[in-house]
């Protein structure tokens, strides 16, 4: 797996559990040979090795490796879901995706990222 591009580091408030410190977040672009389930195996391999403990879900943790978008694959199975689930609904997420590429397409709905984050400030 070989990393293309990174975007700038964003800090956030927490998701879900508001009473814990903030987020670092950012968003790589990576080429893998690994097809999508596999490579959910090996960040969560990596994310083990980078020393996540077992905690409660959106809680504070050392780090957090999701899938956001695997070229313009819709995975719907219970240990993967790919666009991630909360992708259009993340404001922070959606500003690092269009900031590596600004012509990503959400393949769900076919819409430009940078057209759902236009309407996301919109609301
Ligand atoms: P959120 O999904 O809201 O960002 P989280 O990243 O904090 O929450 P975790 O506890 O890290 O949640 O992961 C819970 C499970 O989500 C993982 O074990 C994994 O099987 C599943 N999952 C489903 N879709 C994805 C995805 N696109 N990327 C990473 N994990 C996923
Ligand atoms: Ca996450
Ligand atoms: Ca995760």
């Amino acid at each position: 797996m070989s990393v293309i591009s990174c975007s700038s580091f964003m800090e956030t408030d927490p998701w879900g559990v508001a009473d814990q410190p903030r987020f670092i977040n950012a968003v790589t672009e990576v080429q893998t040979s690994l097809s999508p389930r596999p490579l959910l195996d090996e960040l969560k391999r990596a994310e083990l090795e980078l020393g996540r403990q077992r905690r409660s879900r959106w809680g504070p943790r050392e780090i957090d490796l999701d899938i956001l978008l695997y070229n313009q694959t819709i995975i719907d199975t219970p240990e993967l879901t790919i666009p991630h689930g909360q992708l259009t609904n993340r404001r922070f997420v959606l500003v690092q995706l269009v900031e590596l590429d600004d012509r990503l397409i959400d393949p769900r709905c076919g819409k430009s990222l940078c057209r759902i984050l236009r309407e996301l400030d919109r609301t």
